[in-house]
């Protein structure tokens, strides 16, 4: 695990880039948040990103983030970034301050009892596999019309927009175009069921320059926080 002066050097160069993102876009760097992701590292990294002002860090499994959770130590939202079975839907409602990797009906309403029961609203983002890859969890592009409005419908439950993670590759416009979708998916899905859903979820260490420009209010970053995982 690296030491906080360490991570501040990283939280620097992410901070440049970040910068010169936004810049390059022409947006503002309020309108864009950064949530670091803290899989594989120990409660530490959230206490560091605590420390350095984020307010949310990511989690892509739920009996880890669990153990941090409980562990207390760090003050900050924690948000489920990967795969959710449904018979561990109750616990994730219950202990995530967001899921945004919702990607089936029965997820749905799963969560929406689970949060019933605990009594409270729980947010969430529908992961959408908007790059098309055999590799990736997510609901198809054609799909997410249809468990949107199954999700509208849910009294605990409340979408806040949509998430997606860009295929790997070599090529850059892979993950741009993969983005430009989610962002024109949203807008179609906006307009259709006259609800605002203004988070895109999209853009990761490697490929948050053209999260930006496609116009994403949330990156995920990982390694370039924290180091090779
Ligand atoms: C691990 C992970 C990230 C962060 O990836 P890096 O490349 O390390 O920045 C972002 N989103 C999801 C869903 C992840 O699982």
């Amino acid at each position: 695990m690296i030491t906080y002066e360490q991570f501040l050097e990283n939280n620097q160069r992410v901070q440049e880039r970040f910068w010169a993102a936004c810049e390059a876009a022409g947006r503002k760097s309020s309108d864009v948040q950064i949530m670091p992701v803290t899989k594989t590292h120990p409660v530490d990294a959230a206490v560091y990103a605590a420390q350095a002002g984020y307010v949310a860090v990511g989690e892509n499994r739920v009996q880890e983030a669990l153990d941090k959770i409980a562990d207390g130590k760090a003050p900050i939202r924690w948000e489920l970034i990967g795969h959710l079975q449904s018979n561990k839907a109750k616990v994730a409602a219950e202990k995530f301050d967001r899921v945004q990797s919702v990607d089936s009906v029965k997820l749905l309403q799963r969560l929406n009892a689970a949060a019933e029961c605990c009594g409270r609203r729980l947010p969430i983002l529908l992961q959408v596999n908007a790059g098309n890859d055999p590799a990736k969890y997510g609901l198809a592009v054609e799909a997410t019309p249809g468990v949107l409005e199954h999700a509208l419908e849910l009294e605990y439950l409340q979408v806040d927009g949509l998430m997606t993670i860009a295929p790997l590759s070599d090529d850059a416009d892979v993950a741009v175009r993969c983005f430009m979708r989610l962002r024109e998916l949203r807008d179609q899905l906006a307009s259709k069921f006259g609800v605002a859903l203004p988070e895109l979820s999209m853009g990761m260490s490697g490929d948050l320059e053209a999260a930006v420009a496609s116009g994403s209010t949330l990156l995920r970053v990982g390694s370039a926080f924290f180091g090779a995982r």
